[in-house]
């Protein structure tokens, strides 16, 4: 019998009629034959809720292992109505928190990280007959503390707990109805995928695609957990994550990502030197402030060039850091701009085609998009522009590369 583990996100359990919408769907699955473990969140809004109250006592950041306590109830909550409405519909149901399906996470409160799960439980629930209806979001370490895993970590237990139990496929039901070829608030003809890698995946959720958490997709792809990504509200087969297979064929380009989050700084002028760049970045990852792209120029005069980026948060803080650098130095003036962003395409077909860069950046030329710095990895080219170009950058891109086009067709093309 196939198993699959479904989970359901906060804005899909939100209210007491939504949750009865979610039964429906729990229970025509099960009638399907299958295995049912569904993973759900706390209802929208109420992990702020209760991060607020427990902010209005501790301050305003509140930690810790009571915090831990606080938060796991709000997934307690909806454990217990989703099976209250199963069982009322005649499906045998049964709810365990985190603790109760013996999901061992370390010890790290309000980041915990799941170490172990013993499937024998949920095999014997799911054997009875039941769907397992488990708390997202919480574990518990070796000394029977509650834990929780982070800010929407229930994706993450829905995807261990299908590794563990060797699940035939993890579901992901949340408000959009799959992974899109760019954002269709900025590009309209932005497309659904039907399939996408779990590598692709990887560099979308970093470049700021905000569909699944990036741990869970990390553990999909470490255990090959199949993993779908579907709409709570519409029906539809959403987007498969999966390894690559020959006979995806994928043509270059499977989607434009982007990251409003970033900030340039710059330094000029620095000696030219062994150890130049450590001395620089030392004390930035010192502060505890994350650098995306790194760019030195070519020396010339025994000076050059340094420019990174990091999250804009950061910004000033990382401004502060370098004047220090600047004054170890002995020189070098300082540069920064808060109003950048990253555009990158993705696709693990550009791995094989030469030409994509450069019509990339052809394209963003034609519109008079000034590069300010280019990185690649070998399924992605990243370029930082100006804020204000973002909304132009992604639609020109998605036309050049025909995203707007099915796979197919666009395959077609390139062998004609
Ligand atoms: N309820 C938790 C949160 O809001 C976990 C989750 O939704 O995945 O972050
Ligand atoms: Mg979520």
């Amino acid at each position: 019998m196939t198993l699959i583990v479904q989970k359901y996100g906060g804005t899909s359990v939100g209210t007491v009629e939504r949750i009865e919408l979610v039964a429906d769907k729990v229970f025509a699955a099960q009638k399907q034959g299958h295995q049912i473990v569904v993973v759900v969140s706390a209802m929208s809004g109420e992990t702020n809720r209760l991060m607020a109250l427990a902010n209005d006592i501790q301050g305003e950041f509140a930690h810790g292992r009571e915090l831990d306590v606080l938060l796991s109830t709000g997934e307690q909550v909806t454990i217990a109505l989703l099976s209250m409405a199963l069982q009322k519909r005649g499906c045998a149901a049964i709810s365990s928190t985190g603790a109760q399906l013996n999901i061992l996470t370390d010890n790290k409160h309000n980041k915990a990280r799941i170490q172990n799960i013993d499937a024998d439980r949920l095999k014997r629930l799911l054997d009875a007959g039941n769907v397992v209806v488990v708390a997202g979001f919480q574990g518990v370490d070796d000394e029977g503390n509650i834990t929780t895993l982070g800010r929407g970590g229930s994706d993450t237990t829905a995807v261990a707990l299908a590794a563990a139990a060797k699940a035939d496929e993890c579901q992901i039901y949340t408000d959009v109805d799959g992974v899109y070829t760019t954002d269709p608030r900025i590009e309209p003809n932005a497309r659904r995928l039907n399939r996408i890698t779990f590598e692709e995946m990887l560099e979308m959720a970093s470049l700021g695609s905000k569909v699944l958490q990036i741990r869970a997709v990390e553990f999909a792809g470490k255990y090959d957990v199949p993993l779908r990504v579907l709409s709570s509200f519409e029906e539809g087969p959403g987007t498969l994550i999966t390894y690559e297979e020959d006979s995806m064929e994928d043509p270059f380009i499977s989607a434009i990502a982007f990251n409003r989050d970033e900030a340039q700084l710059t330094i000029k002028g620095v000696p030219d030197q062994p150890g130049v760049a450590a001395q620089i970045l030392s004390p930035i990852s010192a502060e505890n402030i994350e650098v995306d792209m790194i760019v030195q120029n070519v020396g010339s005069d025994g000076n050059t060039d340094f420019t990174f980026t990091v999250h804009r948060n950061d910004h000033n803080k990382a401004l502060k850091v370098l004047e220090n650098t600047v004054k170890k130095l002995g020189g070098g003036q300082i540069g920064g701009d808060p109003n950048i962003v990253k555009l990158s395409i993705v696709g693990v077909g550009m791995r094989s085609h030469a030409g994509i860069a450069s019509r990339m950046f052809t394209a963003l030329a034609d519109e008079k998009i000034n590069i300010k710095m280019i990185s690649t990895s070998e399924i992605k080219i990243s370029v930082v522009i100006e804020e204000k170009y973002l909304e132009l950058g992604v639609r020109t891109l998605h036309e050049v590369f025909e995203l707007d086009k099915a796979k197919a067709e666009r395959n077609q093309a390139a062998s004609a």
